[in-house]
């Protein structure tokens, strides 16, 4: 599943091929069209397939940004600003390439789902091989509120302070920490696999309720989290599953884990735990994390 590093990987595969681009049309897969005819809502959310070519079509892509797992494109015209905000769910993702069958991965070179045609005569691509993926065509950001609860980006000078200040709702109190830091309201893009990796950086057992956490030790999970996406961004991304780029190359973030699916810990050659925890697969070493 595409976390915040891969999210961001994937925008910087494709911003210097679209941005200044002028969509000239959108084409959607069959898929798309049957499902919204028949109300699943296939990839393309909350808006008519005719009102989304609408609002995309003759806008210029002027900027893309990443906000969590959200890859936010803003779109201009003449005379109206449009965003489409992208998921990319569970293993979807975008390619920039002449045509649909220059995508290097045969997977997603079948299992595309909506061109945006652009003036340079290049294409951007969604493909997604599981239809998890969503993209929205909005006029303002407001329009689609669950952007805005996200908590601040991990990297921003206010994210610490606002993660701090979660541990006073009643309702974190009690739960293991582990579960807490998925919370996107709490920490955002921080996804299971990172996660796993921050706690063990943070010799943090995952099970240690919220309130049993030290300030010190709240701080540390923090930075370790940052710490770990920072490395995953660095590493272009794990590409554990079905998982790539938007050029088709795979991270190398799976070379650093230290515990999610790992057999035995690097550090003490203990066994590593595997527990479900908020109904999350959950990797650990109990000697190393207390
Ligand atoms: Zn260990």
């Amino acid at each position: 599943m595409p976390e915040l590093p891969e999210v961001e990987h994937v925008k910087r595969g494709i911003v210097p091929h679209v941005i200044g681009q002028r969509i000239i049309d959108v084409t959607f897969s069959n898929k798309v069209i049957e499902g919204k005819a028949t109300g699943k809502e296939t990839i393309i959310k909350g808006i008519s397939l005719e009102a989304f070519k609408m609002n995309t079509i003759g806008y210029t892509i002027e900027d893309v940004t990443r906000r969590s797992k959200y890859l936010l494109y803003k779109l201009k015209n003449e005379n109206h600003e449009r965003t489409l905000i992208a998921h990319l769910g569970m293993a979807g993702g975008f390619f920039v390439a002449s045509k649909i069958e220059d995508i290097v991965i045969a997977n997603y070179r079948k299992h595309w789902h909506v061109v945006f045609h652009l003036n340079n005569g290049l294409k951007l691509i969604y493909s997604d091989i599981r239809r998890f993926g969503e993209i929205r065509n909005v006029a303002m950001l407001t329009d689609y509120p669950s952007i805005n609860e996200i908590a601040p980006e991990p990297f921003s000078d206010e994210a610490e302070a606002h993660y701090l200040s979660q541990f006073a709702h009643k309702k974190y109190q009690k739960m293991p920490i582990k579960q807490m830091i998925l919370e996107h309201r709490v920490i955002a893009g921080c996804g299971n696999i990172y996660a796993c990796e921050a706690l063990f950086d943070a010799k943090i057992n995952p099970h240690t309720p919220a309130n049993a956490l030290t300030v010190v030790q709240r701080q540390a999970v923090f930075r370790s989290v940052v710490k770990v996406l920072d490395m995953g961004i660095q590493s272009g991304g794990t590409s554990i599953s079905d998982y790539v780029h938007a050029d088709g190359q795979r991270g190398t973030m799976q070379n650093n884990l230290k515990v999610y699916k790992q057999k035995t810990c690097s550090s003490c050659g203990s066994a590593i735990t595997t527990a479900m925890i908020g109904g999350r697969n959950t990797h650990y070493c109990e000697h190393c994390q207390h």
